[in-house]
């Protein structure tokens, strides 16, 4: 195979410990999360990479053509001139130092298709909620859109399952992507109960946790600020200014490694 991939695997949780920490008043709607159903802290998740391309980034940048070198540079300088009022940084944190984005002549709508299961109990209305979350991302500054298909191939598939890996956590997003940074793939996962006592994860979280995975589909890291809708534990429901500033400069940046020497 010669195109190398490498896949990241990016979490949602519900962390009571997290929320309890934060002195500043609530969003305007967050959404209740039982707390019986919130038993561990936020899950961050190490990036899986396949070995190609692990190699393919450890590998000194001996015999990089100054242009390219140059080329880094200006990214990194582009994302650190921008400071606080975006989060790029996190990417680079865990992709090794990869901007991942969809490319620059993919059209500006994703084809999506959810695979509703109707084995698992408590889909339907899930996917509603899964549609409403989509749907925050709506007259995002980088113009994408999202449409619906039920074509075999399609930029993103929705799956549901009943409980994640991580007890509480509701939704999973892996991205591929080549190694030139262009993301090929994306696929959500999501949770539709909370915990092993099979508590059904409530309507405003479902649409939370699908808004915050359709960050990931779009490229969005994760937000260290509880108030931007791409932290791991965010208790809003739609994306923030800042997520939105995160947005605009990652499609305004050339996706590819940043590593300098
Ligand atoms: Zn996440």
């Amino acid at each position: 195979m010669s195109q190398r991939t490498a896949i990241i695997v990016l979490g949602v949780a519900l962390s009571v410990i997290i929320l309890g920490r934060v002195s500043r008043a609530p969003a305007p709607t967050p959404a209740p999360v039982p707390e019986a159903a919130v038993t561990a802290p936020a899950v961050t998740r190490p990036p899986r990479h396949l070995g190609p391309l692990a190699a393919t980034l450890n590998t000194p940048l001996l015999g990089t053509p100054a242009i390219d070198l140059n080329a880094r540079l200006a990214t990194r300088r582009r994302i650190e001139r921008e400071g606080g009022r975006v989060y790029l940084d996190s990417m680079l944190a865990t992709t090794d130092s990869v901007v991942i984005r969809w490319g620059g002549d993919h059209p500006p709508t994703l084809t999506v298709r959810f695979e509703p299961d109707s084995s698992r109990k408590g889909w339907q209305g899930a996917l509603d909620d899964a549609r409403t979350g989509m749907r925050s991302w709506a007259d995002n500054p980088s113009g994408f859109a999202f449409r619906e298909s039920k074509d075999s191939v399609v930029d993103v598939v929705v799956r549901w399952n009943t409980m994640l890996e991580e007890k509480s956590q509701l939704g999973l997003t892996v991205v591929t992507w080549n190694a030139a940074g262009i993301i090929e793939s994306a696929i959500v996962t999501l949770g539709l109960f909370q915990n092993p006592d099979s508590i059904p994860a409530p309507p405003p979280v479902r649409r939370r946790v699908a808004a915050h995975e359709f960050g990931h589909v779009l490229g969005l890291p994760h937000s260290s600020r509880l108030d931007d809708l791409m932290h791991s534990s965010s208790p809003v429901l739609a994306p923030s200014r800042r997520d939105l500033a995160t947005l605009q400069l990652l499609y305004a940046i050339n996706p590819g490694p940043v590593r300098t020497p």
